[in-house]
């Protein structure tokens, strides 16, 4: 079963990537957006933690509610209110339990990647965040280590694509042969899942 100190640990984990691949994220984004993603989650991911010191959210299902809100009210970019919702829905999915089942997160994220697909108008292929999560999420099924497996493919297989979403798709075919930034971060969300699950 997973508990509030795994998503505590998940999110933690997050941080912590966020924080190691920062130079990367916004070397991304300079080719084919605005050159902030780095900084958009650094700033993001250090405001979760700091209102997870501050704050006892009861549940799993409040931890991502409490994180999710931080992440909008604190990223300016896209990515916040993308990142915000995939959080806040996969939380108010989990309801009030104390502990969910593998099972029941995979559903729960499932709820969040479609409300993150209903906000930004994308889906699979537009060369977005959502082509890592689409994939992990549906090899969560499996494992853990094998959604984290598909969402590092997911982000790699963005730089043939043609950005059809967010700001990569001003440059239209010279948004061909990078990878996106936000598949990449998702790719470490979900690679610090799979860390947590161990
Ligand atoms: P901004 O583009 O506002 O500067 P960021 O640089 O933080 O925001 O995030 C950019 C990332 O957000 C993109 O790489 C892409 O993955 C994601 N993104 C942008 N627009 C959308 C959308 N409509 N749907 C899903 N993801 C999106
Ligand atoms: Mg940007
Ligand atoms: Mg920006």
């Amino acid at each position: 079963m997973l508990d509030t100190g795994f998503f505590r640990g998940w999110l933690t984990a997050a941080a912590a990537a966020v924080e190691r691949e920062a130079d990367r994220l916004t070397e991304l984004d300079s080719a084919i957006g605005d050159a902030d993603h780095g900084s958009n989650m650094q700033r993001g991911f250090r405001a979760v933690m700091t209102v997870l010191e501050k704050e006892q959210p009861a549940g799993p299902g409040a931890v991502l509610i409490l994180a999710g809100r931080q992440l909008i009210s604190t990223v300016g970019g896209a990515s916040g209110p993308l990142y915000g919702t995939l959080l806040r829905r996969t939380g108010k999915a989990l309801g009030d339990a104390t502990e969910v089942t593998s099972a029941q997160l995979t559903e729960a994220l499932r709820t969040g990647v479609a409300a993150v697909a209903q906000l930004g108008g994308a889906k699979a292929g537009d060369k977005t965040m959502l082509d890592a999560l689409e994939p992990a999420v549906e090899a969560l099924g499996t494992s853990f280590a094998a959604a984290a497996e598909a969402a590092d493919q997911g982000a790699l297989a963005t730089v043939p694509l043609q950005a059809r979403k967010g700001r990569a798709s001003y440059l239209g075919e010279r948004s061909i042969g990078h990878q996106d930034p936000g598949a990449t971060s998702s790719a470490l969300l979900i690679g610090a899942l799979a860390q947590t699950a161990g």
